[in-house]
């Protein structure tokens, strides 16, 4: 089998060179890795608790080559948490969690890809599911931005609002991310946070104030979006992306400009979550959202890296925001 370790820790943005490809010799109860996914996650958990050599963790869909498990037959497809890795061997613990950080059967797809159990039908898709639906508490009518909106998550976010009849508006890194925002998902607005000044298009766009954010990637943009949040505005914390490639000497505070007596005024709520929350009904969302893609409610996109080895090149140009929609590697 062959195995992504850390080679060096990472200093900002990771270098190919941080990454080692070793091999390794496993015994014959396999499982064969076809789909791998990288997240952002990966970037945070690698500077706080990995060492070198360590395997990079990550979740996968593979096919069971052999097996002396009846819950996991041979030939049958699981998401399993096995890291970067090609081939694994697995011993799923008798009467344990099944959950998306250990092993799952694959969902039921109903023709769809099955690398879809790692994006809109799996982790990204119950972010944004739950993350939406239970933390910010929409209700029709109101206004929703969205963060990293042409992501795996925040393109989710973005359509379930929309299905759920709030005005949305969508920010993201490049203009044909912009575009695809608003001529294919239905988003009612989209902008380049690069380009724009933030205060001036909430104030412009938004002029019936923002009662919603769901925020992917911290820092400078959730000060401009509470300056122009109604009262009782809800944010969902979901994930800080711009601040993960910033890593803090120990004992360094991090600096987030965050306007208190403004938020307290207003009677805001800031809640951060985990997805793990919903393991226990992990299943509700994969197949909602499933069955959204189908009635054609939900579009889907993904980036697909070609080939195993290139799993590092596509973690970096992740953190870079080189992917539309999810990114994924066929292995
Ligand atoms: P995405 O598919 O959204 O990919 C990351 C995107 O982030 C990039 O494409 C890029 O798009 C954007 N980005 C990168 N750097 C910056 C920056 N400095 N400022 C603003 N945007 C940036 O990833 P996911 O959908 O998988 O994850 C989205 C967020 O959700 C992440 O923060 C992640 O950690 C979080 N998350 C949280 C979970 C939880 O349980 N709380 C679970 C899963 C994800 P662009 O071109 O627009 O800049």
């Amino acid at each position: 089998a062959r195995k992504f370790v850390l080679a060096k820790p990472f200093e900002g943005l990771p270098k190919l060179s941080d990454f080692q490809l070793v091999e390794e010799t496993i015994s014959p109860e396999l499982q064969e890795g076809e789909w791998l996914t990288v997240d952002p996650y990966m970037r945070l958990r690698s500077a706080s608790s990995m060492s070198i050599g360590d395997q990079f963790g990550g979740g996968q869909v593979a096919r069971v080559i052999k097996s002396r498990c009846d819950e996991f037959p041979e030939g049958s497809q699981v998401v399993g948490y096995f890291g970067w890795r090609d081939l694994t061997v697995y011993k799923p613990v008798a009467g344990g969690p099944r959950t998306y950080q250990t092993i799952q059967k694959l969902p039921e797809m109903k023709g769809l890809p099955d690398s879809y159990a790692l994006g809109c039908m799996g982790m990204p898709g119950n972010t944004a599911y739950h993350g939406l639906l239970d933390i910010c508490n929409p209700k029709a009518g109101e206004t929703l931005v969205v963060s990293a909106a042409a992501g795996a998550v925040g393109s989710l976010v973005g359509q379930i609002g929309k299905i759920k009849g709030l005005k949305v508006i969508g920010f993201a890194g490049d203009e044909e991310k912009v575009r695809w925002l608003t001529e294919e998902l239905g988003f009612d607005l989209a902008f380049n946070y690069k380009k724009v000044n933030l205060d001036e298009t909430f104030k412009k766009y938004a002029p019936q104030k923002i009662d919603c954010y769901f925020d992917n990637v911290g820092d400078e943009f959730i000060y401009h979006v509470v300056q122009n949040m109604n009262e009782f505005g809800r944010i969902s914390q979901c994930g800080s992306i711009s601040m993960y490639n910033k890593d803090r000497k120990k004992g360094e505070l991090p600096l987030v400009p965050f306007d208190y007596p403004y938020f307290r005024f207003n009677q805001m709520k800031l809640e951060g979550f985990n997805v793990r929350r919903w393991s226990h009904c992990w299943y509700d969302a994969v197949n909602e959202i499933r069955d959204w893609i189908l009635e054609g409610k939900i579009k889907v996109r993904e980036s697909v890296t070609d080939g195993f080895e290139n799993m590092p090149q596509a973690f970096i140009e992740l953190l870079q925001g080189k992917n539309i929609g999810k990114q994924i590697i066929k292995a």
